[in-house]
């Protein structure tokens, strides 16, 4: 089967659309036809070469589309359901699965590095050379073959556009807050960084019961839609101290827990300074993996407890579709956080979006 994908042949270089060709479905393979597909800071970090991958290579790691058809063994899903898709697939019995740190599974490490399908052989070819895919997806794309536990089934009436952003920056967010740190009722939330991640963290919390959220950011149109989706309070840290706020709110103390999700040097140091003593910090943002980052000793006193984490402690089976129906509820709000949608000839654009930090999530529409 022949179908068109934005295909990278190098860093720095714009994605072409290309034809591209799979081979027969494995028993195991699941063909996804991509309803719609988000960008995210991570296809980013790979275009611009701060992450080396296998060239060429499809990006997009955030989509959701309909499955089309499945190998012989797949009894999760069959063709016609609505997937949103996990880009964590894992064995299940390797060291870290068996210590239930599924995103750190040996098998799952080792093929992305490849850009490999989960079986570690490849699935599509372009110009009759071998294709790689991003994180097991490789979602701007009309079509992929994920391993069927990466298509996980969401409700028919769960539209693509705010679908796709569940498979990572809302599940990284949300997740951060009401799986990786538990996020109690009636406690002080700061969010750093109001990009997809942050905003989904801020719903998090609130959806936990946070009585005070207070969410940073440089842009005042990010900080408008922090409050339309949960932030008690805002503060725009090119005009005011955030951890004066923070400490305003709190009594002097810090927050209860805070949430970095800016990806800088700056915000990793405010996410420790701005946290009570004994409080919880979870850091979901990045910095290039070469630089380094510092604190003062002396805010790292009293007790913190530091998280990284990269999935928000995701359950994707579990978790999709209870994330799904929280948004046809109204809980969720996703409509605030897609900011464009274009279809997948203007994908460069995209890119060039998210590149000026204007974009929230630009979504690529692949019925436009
Ligand atoms: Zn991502
Ligand atoms: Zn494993």
């Amino acid at each position: 089967m022949q179908f068109r994908a934005a295909v990278m042949h190098a860093a720095n270089a714009p994605l072409t659309i290309e034809s591209v060709e799979t081979a027969p479905l494995e028993p195991d393979d699941v063909l996804v036809r991509i309803g719609a597909a988000s960008i995210c800071h991570t296809d980013l970090e790979v275009l611009s070469g701060e992450i080396r991958y296998p060239m060429p290579m499809v990006l997009g790691h955030e989509a959701s589309g309909t499955v089309e058809a499945v190998g012989a063994s797949v009894a999760d899903v069959r063709p016609g359901d609505r997937v949103v898709l996990s880009w964590n697939p894992h064995c299940g019995h390797c060291y870290y699965c068996e210590n239930n740190q599924p995103i750190l599974c040996e098998t799952y490490v080792k093929g992305r590095a490849d850009g490999a399908h989960f079986d570690g052989t490849h699935r599509l070819k372009w110009k009759g050379q071998r294709l790689n895919t991003l994180m097991y997806i490789g979602g701007f794309s009309e079509y992929c073959i994920v391993p069927s536990q990466s298509a996980i089934k969401v409700p028919d009436d769960m539209p693509f556009d705010c679908g796709c952003l569940i498979g990572c920056g809302v599940m990284t967010g949300v997740g951060a807050a009401t799986r990786v740190a538990r996020v109690t009722w009636g406690s002080s939330v700061l969010v750093l960084g109001c990009g997809a991640i942050g905003l989904s963290a801020i719903q998090g919390a609130r959806m936990a019961g946070a009585g005070v959220i207070l969410a940073v950011d440089f842009d005042d149109r990010k900080l408008a839609v922090a409050r339309e989706v949960g932030a008690t309070h805002v503060c725009n840290a090119g005009k005011e101290d955030p951890l004066a706020a923070v400490k305003s709110l709190s009594a002097g103390r810090g927050a209860d827990y805070v949430f970095e999700a800016a990806g800088n040097e700056k915000a990793f140091r405010a996410s420790i300074e701005g946290c009570r003593p004994g409080g919880q910090v979870v850091w979901l943002g990045k910095v290039n993996v070469d630089r380094e980052v510092s604190f003062r000793w002396g805010t790292l006193m009293g007790e913190r407890h530091i998280v990284r984490s990269s999935y928000g402690g995701a359950r994707p089976s579990e978790d999709f579709p209870s994330l799904s129906r929280a948004y046809l509820k109204g809980d969720l709000k996703l409509d605030h956080l897609v900011t464009a949608r274009i279809p997948l000839e203007r994908i460069n654009e995209g890119f060039d979006l998210l590149r000026e930090g204007k974009a929230i999530r630009t979504v690529i529409d692949f019925d436009a």
